[in-house]
């Protein structure tokens, strides 16, 4: 970007919060004026001394207010750390900065990244950018702040969180694309955990490319973060995975698989006429689409039990303070998770639960590795290759059910209990099998955007982002 439309740019965006963050309740807080033109300035100058720089200086960012930022607080939406300012920022955050983006704010989220409408948090719900006066949509979640500022245009980009859809689903929702890489590859240092073996941190954008663009500038090694994936093994995933890209005009073509367990009675007619209309798109390019099987896929809702479940300590004496301040920090979602987690860890419950849980996350990562035509560069699973027949380069699925339901409809469910994750029925796989992941918005004819979603195997970005553009 050119020196002056930089710091033009930053205020316009900030003009566009003033007006709007009103009624969307993207931004839970905002960085003063002064911060965001310091930011521009510097990078105005960055521009003009000509030196190569990043195509990220000078673009706008928001932050889910899980990432850490320094000096800012850091809420989770959560009372328990409505005053938490972090002394650094996250590794993601300080390389945005390195870029030359200026972070103009921290977005809405439920609370701990538990929810899918932004509706469990501190701060309110989010509101979808789609809605009118007469309906209130909702933004999805977790990361319903992210997505929504980046679809009400009021930042470039943003950075979420995707534990098990919370980036994928609010992008489908508000209409723009979100980006849940493989496990391992963006530093989770300084990131509050949800679900230590299932986080990612996601990109919320407005074009694939876009996307791609933070993507690359993001994807390093971070000894800080013990799950980073070393330089030794990325440049065995580059290996692994690089299968030829195919030329318009010859013979060589993607293969598409449509896992035909996704397609559960609760679809909309809308989002399978999505669905459909883009296979057809994607045949008449020339790619093959075959059918695949995916019958673990119905059972991702147990292995929500992983996420919520971690070793509990006995209650000691000493503990009864903190157990006090949970009962007054936490959310009424996070509490419920709580118990969850804990019940399934006792002696009785176990068995059923939390290694039943395990046995499915398995049988995920064996499907996915039975269909994909590339194997998987970590090392095959034991059951690989289940279903020979069916060997393919990416998955095509909805993202969800339904486009963005009425937001005061999910505030009851919610209320209610656990009906409210049937949403996440097909964005948990890839989060359970660690795989990359994309929502792109396709327009439905006059109604509410839609999210189809394509998974491919482990570090294959490259060639998910590149099909990704024949999507949008
Ligand atoms: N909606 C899911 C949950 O509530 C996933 C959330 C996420 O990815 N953080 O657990």
């Amino acid at each position: 970007m050119a020196a002056k439309p930089i710091v033009q740019e930053a205020i316009k965006y900030l003009r566009n919060i003033q007006q709007r963050n009103g009624f969307l309740n993207a931004f839970v807080r905002v960085s003063p004026e002064q911060a965001v033109t310091a930011q521009a300035i510097a990078a105005s100058q960055k521009f003009e001394t000509g030196k190569s720089i990043s195509p990220l200086n000078g673009s706008t960012f928001a932050i889910k207010d899980n990432i850490c930022t320094k000096d800012m607080v850091t809420s989770c939406s959560s009372l328990m750390l409505a005053d938490f300012i972090p002394e650094y920022d996250s590794a993601v955050v300080a390389k945005l900065r390195d870029a030359g983006a200026i972070i103009i704010g921290k977005t809405n989220m439920d609370e701990f990244g538990m929810g899918s409408h932004s509706t469990t948090g501190l701060h309110g719900p989010v509101k979808n950018p789609n809605s009118s006066k007469l309906s209130v949509y909702s933004a999805g979640g977790s990361s319903g702040g992210s997505a929504a500022a980046v679809a009400g245009s009021l930042c470039f980009g943003a950075l979420g969180s995707d534990t098990g859809g919370s980036v994928r689903l609010p992008a489908s929702y508000c209409g723009v694309v979100g980006f849940k890489p493989s496990y391992g590859l963006l530093s989770r240092q300084g990131v509050i955990a949800y679900a230590n073996s299932l986080d990612t941190v996601g990109i919320l954008a407005r074009d694939v490319h876009s996307a791609q663009l933070v993507f690359d500038c993001l994807n390093e090694y971070d000894p800080a973060d013990p799950s980073s994936l070393d330089g030794h093994s990325r440049r065995k995933i580059q290996d692994h995975v690089a299968f030829p890209k195919p030329a318009a005009n010859q013979s060589c073509r993607w293969n598409f698989g449509v896992p035909v367990d996704y397609n559960v009675v609760e679809i909309s007619p809308q989002v399978k006429k999505a669905w459909i209309s883009t296979l057809a798109i994607l045949r008449d390019l020339g790619h093959n689409i075959k059918p695949v099987n995916m019958p673990s896929t119905r059972h991702a809702f147990g292995p929500h039990i992983l996420a919520i479940s971690k070793p509990a300590n006995g209650i000691s004496p000493s503990l009864q303070l903190v157990v006090a301040a949970r009962e007054r920090g936490f959310g009424k979602e996070v509490r419920r998770r709580i118990l969850l987690g804990s019940y399934s860890l006792t002696s009785e419950a176990m068995e059923n639960y939390f290694i039943h849980a395990q046995r499915i996350r398995r049988r995920i990562k064996e499907e996915f590795d039975g269909i994909f035509s590339s194997p998987n560069p970590l090392g095959p699973t034991q059951g690989s290759h289940l279903d020979p027949g069916a060997s393919v380069d990416f998955l095509i699925s909805p993202v969800s059910i339904s486009s963005a339901p009425n937001l005061e409809e999910v505030t009851k469910v919610d209320a209610s209990g656990v009906d409210g994750y049937i949403n996440d029925v097909f964005t948990v796989p890839a989060s359970m099998a660690g795989l990359p992941a994309i929502s792109i918005p396709v327009h439905g004819a006059g109604g509410l955007p839609i999210g189809l979603q394509v998974t491919a195997q482990y570090g294959d970005e490259k060639n998910l982002f590149e099909v990704a553009t024949l999507i949008e």
